[in-house]
């Protein structure tokens, strides 16, 4: 029987690295800077160098980006935020962390993304930010976002947490909408050891309040200005980007190169391919195929050995922790469809072309049958 091909291969990313990692972990140790500290500092930078951003803050998780990102919009209780409900929840749980609410606004079929021709009739007079999600690594299509935000003066932030180095129309996404939130979990395209996350922002000010929210909302120690948290990175996990951050241009254009290889070979199945749009660069953290008989083709592919995952099985409105929202069924019907179809193929950096041709193999077997 033909070789297994994981879903996700991290041990041969640590491998690729694991010299530099041991001795960029080992400098850590030896230094005791555990919590913040230089190599967070100096990952700092230079990650804000690479999105060409003024400011990055780290902290311990996307999530909490994201949440400080909210906060430092000032947004609260009774207010509104609109999003996407086809996306991670985690997109979601930043508007109810402060106490807002989320409105969803459905995802265009072809891209996946929010659908900027409905955005605008979701904006209400309690609309305090526009949130959406570069999904699967694709970016969201920027310009008519922007142009609606700018008329209605609303800020934009962008969940990059998918999306280290895509590019909208030549431009690196993160430095579109006022404040970008990025995630370092193992799995993203760029991981840390753990977890990790990012704001990301051309705003002085918001940089220092983050700065001081992520630690107990304090600049001097044991004096706190405002309620904070302890969202700080951990120092192993700067390190650990540290050494990986050089070499994610490189490891996005082998996600390119896969993603394209897929296109070739799976032209003609009767599967929906990713569409990557006019000007958009995608970063192809996902490869993500649809089919209305996806539960029985994953069940063929795990039964071969390749594996596979639903990104997303359910729409954010349909989650039972969001009932109280009141959506029911048939509201958001491009995400609901695409939470049906949607099939997660392996793609990595390290995919070899013999892995993809097993996949695409394994795939038009299922057809054939
Ligand atoms: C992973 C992810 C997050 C959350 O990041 P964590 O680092 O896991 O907290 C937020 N939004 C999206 C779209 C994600 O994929």
């Amino acid at each position: 029987m033909a070789d297994k091909v994981p879903y996700l291969d991290l041990p041969a990313q640590i491998r690729s690295v694991r010299k530099e990692l041991d001795a960029a972990i080992a400098r850590n140790l030896d230094a005791c800077s555990f919590c913040l500290g230089p190599d967070v500092l100096q990952f700092e930078k230079d990650f804000a160098r690479f999105i060409g951003a003024e400011h990055c803050v780290a902290f311990n998780s996307g999530t909490s980006a994201l949440h400080i990102a909210l906060m430092l919009l000032g947004v609260g209780p009774g207010d509104e935020v609109v999003t996407t409900p086809f996306t991670f929840v985690a997109t979601s749980w930043a508007i109810s962390y402060v106490g807002a609410t989320p409105v969803y606004v459905d995802v265009d079929e072809a891209t996946m993304n929010l659908d900027p021709k409905l955005l605008e009739r979701a904006i209400t007079p309690k609309t305090r930010a526009v949130m959406p999600v570069h999904l699967y690594g694709q970016p969201f299509d920027l310009d008519p976002i922007l142009a609606i935000c700018k008329k209605h003066k609303l800020p934009l932030v962008e969940d990059t947490a998918q999306a280290h180095a895509a590019r909208y129309k030549g431009r690196i996404v993160g430095t579109f909408g006022e404040i970008s939130c990025f995630s370092f979990y193992p799995g993203k395209n760029l991981g840390a050891a753990g977890e990790g996350g990012a704001l990301v922002t051309n705003n002085a000010e918001f940089a220092k309040r983050a700065r001081s929210l992520r630690e107990h909302g304090s600049t001097v120690r044991y004096y706190h200005d405002e309620v904070g948290f302890n969202y700080r990175m951990e120092g192993i996990q700067g390190a650990v980007l540290g050494v990986k951050l050089p070499h994610l241009q490189k490891w996005t254009d082998e996600r390119r190169r896969v993603a394209h290889r897929y296109h070739e070979l799976l032209k003609g199945t009767p599967l929906q391919l990713p569409l990557e749009a006019a000007g958009c660069e995608s970063a192809y953290h996902l490869y993500v195929v649809r089919h209305p008989q996806r539960d029985k083709l994953k069940e063929h592919l795990d039964a071969n050995g390749v594996g596979c995952a639903l990104h997303y099985p359910v729409p954010l409105h349909l989650q039972k922790c969001y009932a109280n929202l009141g959506y029911q069924p048939g509201a958001f019907p491009v995400s609901e469809k695409a939470a049906r179809e949607c099939l997660s193929l392996p793609i990595y950096p390290e995919l070899t072309d013999t892995q993809i041709l097993r996949v695409v193999e394994v795939i038009r077997d299922f057809f054939r049958q």
